[in-house]
């Protein structure tokens, strides 16, 4: 299906990029987000994001302050003039939300990965004009995305724009959530006009990556940024550590580098998605090797503790050859297969030779 779309921009916000908004993760009280907004309307900002309703993974933590939070967010409009957005998982939400005057809603991820809540949103929001940005589902599910944009548009909203959040994993990373950049560029390939905004935060949940994870959007030619901003990011009652000041907000954005000024199509080659996809290939061939190796210092405690020998001659063998029929049935060169596994067993010998040294050393 065709989306039918209009431009997210409302009325004093320049078609520049990136577009920025930001706010604290969550709404907690009428002081911090009064706090915050003023420092960020001082900085510049003209869209303002707080969770007043806050999706939790687990039960127990601080699930937002609720409706009490929307007269705040009134109160940040008439007295900084920036436009407020908030998240909305409900039809309840949305009635409130709009009931309140906020400007701009987002769906989050985990309400994306859920079509009957987003339908529930769709239908809720008929007959408004209201732009809504759909966060990526919480799974790499690129149609799941791009059915919650088509359910919006068939209930006739079309101020819609994605926000690239990354996707969950299991296995441990440097990123809250892994970029996967390949999808949000496909995104971007089947609706072109779609606008895109990334948001560092979640990607990263930690608020030294935001600069780096941002310059990547903005080099991907990428909208806007959605980032967290808390007056005092410590003391946050939600996403602490991926929080940054006003004041380190500004720092991030000054320091961007623009390489194309328009907003629009600076035409990717092909060469560009397949560089895109090597990165995201070593970057978890990297993670692999360092789980791997995290597993051979457990097998040197192990042995350290059962008196069994770092060199295990028969073990050795069975890797060769198993790896060496693997590499075989996944068409790969076998040689440079056993090349590459001989290394890794130096390597992981190393580990445990060093483990063995350290425990000795203990007793
Ligand atoms: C948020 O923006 O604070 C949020 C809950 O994000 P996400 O849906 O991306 O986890
Ligand atoms: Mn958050």
């Amino acid at each position: 299906m065709e989306l039918e779309l209009e431009s997210i921009l409302l009325p004093g916000i320049e078609a520049k990029r990136p577009l920025v908004i930001a706010g604290p993760c969550s709404a907690e009280t009428e002081e911090q987000v009064m706090n915050t907004a003023t420092e960020l309307a001082q900085n510049g900002v003209k869209i303002f994001r707080a969770g007043i309703w806050k999706p939790r993974t687990r039960p127990g933590a601080f699930e937002g302050v609720g409706v009490e939070g929307l007269p705040w967010l009134q109160r940040v409009k008439k007295e900084t003039g920036m436009y407020v957005g908030c998240e909305v998982a409900t039809a309840k939400h949305c009635y409130e939300a709009i009931k309140y005057g906020v400007d701009i809603l987002w769906i989050g991820a985990r309400t994306t990965a859920n079509p009957f809540a987003v339908q529930e949103i769709a239908d809720a929001l008929r007959g408004t004009d209201i732009p809504v940005l759909v966060k990526n589902p919480v799974n790499p599910d690129l149609e799941l995305w791009i059915g919650a944009f088509e359910r919006l548009n068939r209930a006739g909203i079309k101020k819609l724009a994605a926000i690239h959040r990354g996707f969950s994993q299991y296995e441990k990373s440097q990123f809250r959530n892994h970029p996967q950049w390949q999808i949000p560029i496909e995104l971007h390939r089947r609706i072109p006009n779609l606008p895109i905004i990334t948001d560092p935060s979640h990607i990263t949940g930690n608020c030294d990556l935001i600069a780096e994870v941002s310059q990547q959007a903005m080099d991907l030619n990428f909208d806007g940024l959605i980032i967290e901003s808390h007056e005092c990011p410590a003391r946050a009652w939600s996403d602490a550590k991926q929080q940054v000041t006003p004041a380190h907000l500004k720092m991030i954005l000054d320091g961007i580098v623009l390489r194309d000024h328009t907003i629009g199509d600076k035409p990717r080659t092909e060469i560009d998605d397949l560089r895109q996809k090597i990165d995201e290939l070593d970057a978890k061939l990297l993670q692999i090797f360092s789980e791997r190796m995290k597993v051979s210092a457990a097998i040197g405690k192990y042995k350290f503790e059962n008196n069994i020998t770092v060199l295990q001659a028969r073990r050795y063998e069975e890797i060769l050859n198993t790896r060496r029929k693997q590499a075989e049935a996944n068409n790969l060169n076998a040689d440079f297969v056993i090349k590459v596994f001989e290394d890794i067993h130096e390597e992981s010998v190393n580990i445990q030779n060093n483990i063995m040294k350290e425990l000795s050393s203990k007793k």
